[in-house]
């Protein structure tokens, strides 16, 4: 995600790892967080993953190999962008999959890497989080269908090449916002959910004030039933991230970001941003707000 105008008010984060112990047994349809780590995992064993590189187009086939297990059609949105470093290939990849209400829900998240030549950069949080997190949803959802068509999205090109700028950043969303638009899809979405830096073991999902309000408190308000109101912080945040594109063509969406990756924000966007840093509870803490969400949707 980018740096830019972010207003945080970084609390320290305790009771983190409370609760790990006598969960009950989960069926297959129920959203795991272990397997959403271990999703993450295979994401980053490709290594560093930009726009356009080797690396992701090996991701995309992973991707992609994963979806045909799965009830759901796939759509792969290929495009051009034009960025700093000249003419980049991009494709963010749509798993839809049916309902029966007419409307529509997406969840969606980042799965490219920061480009950063010099440094061995992993991305495990940022993007590796969303990416295994949006491939054990689509596993849960052609598992459990829900009334409302549910478009799961990975999302290419968020990252930024140079200084982040309107025209720099989030090319993929920017991309299919446009898409959606054109062929009508925007009309039907009810709630567009993204997620980025999900994964973190000490997990802390700000506010973010961009985001649209009554999503957000019908999203705060399904964690606290949930007794997850202590990693659903009250901290405001203004961020620019994948949902901007949708907000500003009137769709009620959300962010969900944890912004306060190691001391500091330390391991934002450096080499320290690898898989010891995550934990399969905050993926489950996700999992089971987003799943939550999507059920009172339907209704
Ligand atoms: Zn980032």
């Amino acid at each position: 995600m980018h740096g830019k105008k972010t207003l945080l008010t970084l609390l320290a984060l305790g009771l983190v790892s409370a609760c790990a112990a006598q969960k009950p047994a989960r069926s297959p349809a129920a959203f795991s967080g272990a397997s959403a780590l271990a999703f993450t995992a295979k994401a980053v064993s490709f290594g560093a993953r930009p726009p356009g590189s080797p690396a992701i187009r090996k991701l995309q086939d992973y991707i992609t190999g994963q979806l045909k297990k799965y009830r759901c059609e796939v759509t792969i949105d290929a495009f051009t962008a034009q960025t700093p470093i000249g003419p980049v290939q991009m494709r963010n990849i749509i798993a839809h999959f049916r309902g029966t209400s007419g409307r529509a829900v997406a969840v969606t998240g980042h799965y490219d890497t920061k480009y950063m030549p010099g440094i061995n950069f992993v991305g495990a949080n940022d993007a590796g989080s969303s990416t295994g997190f949006l491939l054990e949803l689509a596993r849960v959802l052609s598992a459990r269908p829900f009334q409302n068509d549910v478009y799961v999205v990975w999302l290419d090109g968020e990252e930024s090449f140079g200084p982040w700028s309107d025209t720099d950043g989030v090319y993929g969303s920017r991309h299919l916002a446009a898409k959606w638009a054109a062929d009508g899809t925007l009309g039907r979405l009810k709630a567009l959910i993204n997620v980025d830096m999900i994964g973190d073991r000490e997990l802390g999902i700000l506010q973010d004030m961009n985001s649209s309000e009554s999503l957000r408190r019908l999203i705060w308000a399904t964690a606290a039933e949930l007794g997850y109101s202590h990693y659903f912080l009250n901290d405001p945040g203004a961020i620019v991230d994948d949902h901007i594109p949708f907000i500003q063509r009137g769709v009620n969406a959300v962010d969900l970001i944890d912004f306060d990756y190691g001391p500091n924000n330390s391991y934002w966007h450096t080499e320290k941003d690898t898989m010891d840093k995550l934990s399969a509870d905050s993926l489950q803490v996700v999992g089971d707000v987003v799943i939550e969400t999507l059920k009172k949707l339907d209704r």
